[in-house]
């Protein structure tokens, strides 16, 4: 199944629910704008390569269209304008006054040589200027991006427009950035984590965590909860996968990473599975917090995690999903689990409007405030209606897009 398909069925479920007509569905389903750019780079061995860039602006309902920039080889136009229209409902369940958009390039940045990576991504600046800016859409980093893109992004935009720090979130803390953006995706993970399981009465303690995916997210999410006493049993990432029933040294694994390109081949912490097998694992949390559709309908059964957190954007395909709600699992959905990103994001964007930056203390304070009311009005929605916390977070989502779109009407 196809990203944008995948996104919709979900949203349908919610519009279901909330008993939306078949005209306000595809209002609300279209994007508002797609561009694609052409972004022509002459390669370091000489070679010509011409990209294609993607920028789906999905709704502004709500305010600026937010969301990240993509670089991965799988990026097509159909994945961006899923993740678009999840930005748009992850802005409106953590109440922040945006709407959703994405962008990408099917590069693989690991491929490339930092001059290759700078050029092209000016070279996208250059193309979509007119279309981005602090009111209009601001992009963020995503997988394969970095604070580093973000500020090559600000500086070529700066040049036709002037100093614009707040055109672009999680700039480098050097450069206009925020203390705490980079750990807010991971420790809203984190946070989100301790407050179902803590719903659910179990222990920190005693409660087991396998994480797939040890970038950015998966990092701080397995700092945070092994800090807060729980035990991360499993970590993953496209080059190893590592098992310790005694829990791994996250240190050591974050160090070894840090040390070796930010892989963790070579990691000798626990005992080597694959990453099939650590979805598997018999834990009590698994946070999927790498590549999107690894919770598939083939391998659902053998998922024995009694809570999973999504850190990934779309990590769960429509049909799995509808099994593990069958069965009782709960699923701490995209769109709120890994909202602490986007969240941070927003307090970085009002800051540099007022050019005034907050320490860190404040901005975990505000990001936890933000994160747990989101998690508390889903978690009363979903009890409320009797519907899974996805489709409660869609319900309350798509319930404040069309209130704002309604407000203003459409012409
Ligand atoms: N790419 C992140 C996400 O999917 C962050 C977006 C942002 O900060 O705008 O939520």
């Amino acid at each position: 199944m196809k990203a944008f398909e995948a996104t919709k069925f979900f949203f349908d479920q919610a519009a279901d629910q909330l008993d939306l007509n078949k005209n306000v569905r595809k209002l609300l389903l279209t994007p508002q704008r797609e561009v694609q750019a052409q972004v022509a780079i002459e390669m370091d061995d000489g070679q010509l390569n011409t990209l294609v860039g993607y920028r789906v602006q999905h709704n502004n309902a709500r305010g600026p269209y937010k969301g990240g920039l993509r670089y991965h080889p799988h990026v097509d136009l159909d994945e961006v304008r899923a993740l678009a229209s999840l930005m748009t409902w992850k802005t409106a369940v953590v109440n922040l006054p945006y709407g959703g958009a994405k962008g990408g390039i099917a590069i693989d940045p690991r491929q490339l040589s930092r001059r290759e990576l700078e050029f092209i991504t000016r070279k996208f600046v250059d193309q979509i200027h007119t279309f981005i800016g602090p009111d209009i859409d601001i992009p963020a980093p995503d997988m394969g991006t970095t604070a580093e893109v973000m500020a090559w992004i600000m500086n070529q935009y700066s040049k036709y427009h002037g100093f614009s720090p707040g055109v672009v979130t999680s700039k480098p803390v050097e450069h206009y950035g925020l203390p705490g953006r980079e750990e807010a995706t991971g420790r809203g993970v984190g946070l989100l984590t301790h407050k179902v399981t803590g719903r659910l009465g179990h222990k920190a303690n005693e409660t087991r965590v396998a994480i797939q995916g040890f970038g950015n997210v998966g990092t701080h999410a397995a700092k945070f909860l092994c800090q807060i006493g729980y035990k991360i049993v499993a970590i993953s990432d496209h080059t190893l996968a590592v098992y310790n029933n005694d829990g791994i040294d996250v240190n050591e694994a974050m160090r070894h990473a840090y040390a070796n390109d930010r892989m963790l081949k070579g990691f000798k912490g626990g005992d080597n599975i694959t990453n099939e097998e650590l979805l598997a694992l018999d834990v009590d949390v698994l946070i999927p917090a790498a590549i999107g559709g690894v919770i598939t309908e083939e391998n659902v059964d053998s998922i024995k995690a009694k809570v999973i957190v999504e850190g990934a954007n779309g990590p769960t395909f429509p049909l799995a999903d509808v099994k593990l709600a069958e069965r009782g699992t709960i699923v701490l959905p995209d769109i709120l689990a890994n909202a602490g990103g986007v969240s941070a994001s927003y307090f970085e964007w009002v800051q540099n409007r007022q050019h005034y930056i907050w320490k860190m203390d404040r901005v975990r304070q505000e990001l936890d405030s933000v994160m747990t009311k989101a998690f508390d009005e889903v978690w009363y929605h979903a009890q409320e209606h009797k519907v899974s916390l996805r489709i409660a977070a869609f319900m309350i989502a798509i319930e404040r897009v069309k209130y704002a779109t309604a407000l203003v009407g459409i012409n």
